[in-house]
């Protein structure tokens, strides 16, 4: 079959060429791919910043965003049949530390988890793959035409689980106010999620005001700020301070900013996954003595459990009904899979971008 793969830890080596096809087992479904979203760990790993190949392999099948379709079912497998849509999760258990065998493998301790089209583990830039029915998530009809989003969604559902998650250390937390940092899918995805639940949201990024990302935002309700030219602890003097601060710039140097911006008790969820070794100096007495004096958490998030892939499709249903056609905008740039390397070069502009496969 017709793959597109890299050659993890070397710059620019990404390409389309044949694989073996894979074989299924009784106790799988053969999936065919539709689609495939573009992410910045899809750019790092062509970089040869990230990822890995499977072990003893030269290449990577690259790809974790997904939508695709069941095409054929394994004889020992119940509940599903060919046609039904579907999005895979990403991440597989490493079978040894205790939080992979309860069934959290989000929250590996062991680093030996495999992730598809990232870590030692074929993605789906591929015609085909085949997988067992406990990673997959079936999508209704009715999100069909954005549902390739679900997976940077699940992503955002575990950030905003385990903020609340963390703030049951309150005995009463009913926040009112959110700021999302940066207008990407995931600040996007974000914003309709808090909006959805009733929260004031302010989405902040570096697009003008005119920029589509902040048209998205003003139709969900949300307020939009630009930094372009303000600095982001003066902030909270003109919108108040937040109870729950999401960052997913995928810059570094804003989640400092971040943890400057908080109020009394309040939380900031990092999203952003930044390779690299930049330095910089940062006022630390200060943001540790606002830490500490208003209690408040700071916490990383990565992939995804599969609760948060279930809630993410009950929340895109939510959403589509609430502000019709928004989730459907986030998909700018719909490209055919043989002309990857465009988007690897260029990157250009656009919200999300997808490969076409089928
Ligand atoms: C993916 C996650 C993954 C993370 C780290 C992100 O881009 O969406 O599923 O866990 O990268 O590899």
């Amino acid at each position: 079959m017709k793959a597109i793969v890299v050659r993890p830890a070397t710059k620019d080596s990404i390409h389309m060429r044949d694989m073996p096809d894979p074989k299924m087992k009784p106790d799988q479904v053969a999936v065919k791919m539709l689609r495939v979203g573009l992410c910045g760990t899809d750019a790092e790993i062509n970089h040869g910043v990230y990822g890995k190949p499977p072990e003893g392999e030269e290449f990577l099948i690259l790809g974790h965003e997904n939508l695709g379709v069941i095409e054929d079912v394994g004889k020992k497998v119940t509940g599903w049949k060919a046609g039904d849509l579907i999005v895979s999760t990403v991440r597989r258990p490493c079978g040894m530390c205790p939080q992979c065998k309860a069934g959290e493998n989000d929250m590996c301790s062991s680093g030996q988890y495999t992730e598809r089209g990232i870590m030692r583990r074929h993605g789906f830039m591929a015609q085909y793959y085949v997988e067992a029915p406990a990673f997959l998530n079936r999508i209704p009809k009715e999100i069909r035409d954005f549902a390739v989003l679900l997976e940077p969604m699940s992503v955002v559902q575990k950030g905003i689980d385990h903020a609340y998650l963390l703030q049951r250390r309150l005995k009463s937390w009913t926040p009112g106010f959110a700021m999302v940092l940066g207008a990407g899918p995931i600040g996007l995805l974000a914003a309709a999620v808090l909006r959805a639940r009733g929260l004031r949201v302010a989405v902040v990024g570096r697009e003008e005001p005119t920029d589509l990302r902040a048209g998205l935002v003003k139709q969900l309700g949300a307020a939009y700020v630009c930094v372009a030219n303000k600095s982001l602890p003066d902030l909270p003097g003109d919108t108040g301070y937040p109870d729950l601060v999401i960052e997913a710039t995928g810059v570094s140097r804003v989640v400092f900013d971040a943890m400057e911006i908080l109020g009394p008790n309040g939380v900031l969820c990092l999203l952003s996954v930044t390779a690299g070794d930049t330095m910089n100096p940062e006022p630390i007495d200060r943001i540790n003595q606002k830490l500490v004096l208003g209690n408040q958490v700071v916490f990383g998030s990565v992939n995804a459990n599969p609760r948060h892939f279930k809630q993410g499709v009950k929340d895109f249903v939510t959403i589509d009904r609430k502000w019709p056609g928004v989730m459907n905008r986030l998909l700018t740039n719909r490209i055919p899979w043989e002309d990857h390397k465009k988007w690897f070069t260029e990157r250009g502009s656009g919200i999300k971008s997808t490969l076409e496969i089928a």
